[in-house]
């Protein structure tokens, strides 16, 4: 079945709230524009995204490794990456109402979408995107660092201590999940753009001649990602770039895109870096990015592919795509029918009332599960209700412990997408809930 997906930002928006997923930066302060916190929920959707991504990314090939580096970093590596003095967006001021805006992002040049002025905007100037702060005890003394823009400097930089240590050859990858800081001039949409966010980007370094074969494997590959976590494949596109549209370092771009309540807008990039990253780093660092292959006598600097995803903005897309409302029993219920993967909660155990003679077979059942799977227990409220809190959170299965368990040994399985229950003998439990999620 395909869900109704969220029509409206709004919608997402409210339940996050609600139900804990996401909430506003500060808000007991009045909020921080534009910058959210991750409640209960959703650090476990978060979390389960960054899994979902590593899993086929690293865990299931033999050709890609992860590493971890470091968010602050000297400005060395992004005067050599080009960033310094090409990592800009051109902001334009409205000299009617004061507003800023991208210029790139004006449908009509001409016009203020704020206040409707006509020709009132100020030549663009190029505004570097990147935070810069001081490292070192004295203010103003001490030396700049800037926060990375993106983590795929911290890929490039260790290039020769990935080859060395990990013994991997080209063609391979390294990959990393992480935070990035850019200070967005206009940020929003909720969690599609924010300044501070997390990547999970991977550098796949290959022979030069091989590029436009693992462009257009990656392309495919990533697209095909977001169509198994469950997004319908016609809410999803790949567009190439324009020529104009190109990042300084790029020989052509795809962008995986998603159609968002306010139109398609982009879920990915996977780009074509060429050598250009491996040779700028070599030049300014003095240092041989380069791999020699011992089969051909040849030293060549790899050609880098890196699809770069955002796991706040592909969460976003999962809770729009999952997001539904039917009515069960003529009562009406909001549902996320998210993949089991990146559901918070896979399996919610609800004792049938909150008497003592239920719950240590229910604590039982529950200390079971969670050896494997993160489960929620509920034993407030009438069931029905407990089925529509659990339904409206994505949880994939509901078990219900209630007083005949204790005598013939068995609980309820709930569907939560069929809402169909099925009673099973307690101690195949495991394995039927390992049936129905896949894993
Ligand atoms: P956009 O055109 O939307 O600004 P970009 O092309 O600058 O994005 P990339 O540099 O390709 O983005 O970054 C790769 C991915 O990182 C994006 O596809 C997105 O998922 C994520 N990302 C980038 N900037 C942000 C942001 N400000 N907030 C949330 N996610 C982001």
């Amino acid at each position: 079945m395909i869900p109704m997906a969220a029509t409206d930002l709004e919608q997402i928006v409210n339940l996050c709230k609600r139900r804990g997923f996401v909430y506003p930066t500060a808000e007991i302060y009045g909020g921080f524009r534009s910058s959210y916190d991750y409640g209960p929920l959703g650090s476990l959707m978060l979390r389960n995204v960054r899994e979902a991504w590593i899993r086929p990314m690293v865990q299931q090939r033999d050709d890609v490794v992860l590493i971890d580096a470091a968010i602050l970093a000297p400005p060395a590596v992004f005067e050599a990456s080009g960033h310094l003095a090409n990592f800009t967006d051109p902001l334009v001021d409205c000299t009617n109402c004061k507003h800023r805006f991208r210029e790139d992002t004006l449908e009509d040049p001409n016009t203020c979408p704020n206040c409707g002025a006509k020709g009132s905007f100020t030549e663009a100037r190029a505004f570097n995107l990147m935070f810069k702060t001081e490292a070192g005890p004295v203010e103003g003394a001490g030396s700049t660092v800037y926060l990375r823009p993106e983590t795929a400097q911290g890929m490039f930089v260790n290039f020769a201590n990935v080859l060395q240590t990990s013994r991997k050859r080209p063609p391979f990858g390294i990959a990393q999940v992480g935070k990035s800081f850019r200070n967005e001039i206009t940020p929003g949409n909720f969690i599609f753009r924010t300044r501070e966010f997390e990547q999970m980007e991977m550098q796949f370094f290959v022979p030069p001649a091989d590029g436009p074969k693992w462009y257009d494997y990656w392309c495919a590959t990533r697209l095909q990602w977001y169509i198994d976590l469950g997004i319908p494949a016609e809410s999803l596109r790949l567009r190439p770039h324009d020529a104009d549209e190109l990042s300084h370092y790029s020989a052509g771009t795809s962008d995986v895109e998603f159609l968002y309540p306010w139109g398609w807008g982009e879920l990915e990039g996977i780009a074509q870096r060429t050598d250009y990253d491996l040779k700028q780093h070599a030049a300014h660092s003095g240092q041989r990015l380069d791999y020699f292959d011992p089969t051909t006598n040849e030293r060549y600097v790899p050609f880098v592919i890196e699809p770069a995803a955002g796991v706040n903005r592909s969460m976003a897309a999962f809770l729009l795509s999952a997001y539904d409302e039917d009515e069960v029993g003529g009562e009406s219920r909001t549902i996320l029918r998210l993949h089991p993967r990146l559901a918070p909660y896979k399996v919610a155990v609800l004792p049938l009332s909150k008497k003592d003679a239920l719950s240590p077979l229910a604590r039982k059942i529950y200390a079971t599960l969670t050896e494997r799977y993160m489960c929620d227990y509920e034993d407030t409220q009438s069931i029905g209700k407990r089925y529509r809190r659990q339904d409206e959170v994505g949880t994939p299965l509901c078990v219900t412990v209630d007083f005949d368990s204790l005598e013939d040994g068995a609980v309820t399985i709930r569907d939560r997408d069929s809402t169909e229950q099925v009673r099973v003998p307690i101690e195949s439990l495991v394995n039927e809930v390992a049936a129905r999620l896949g894993f």
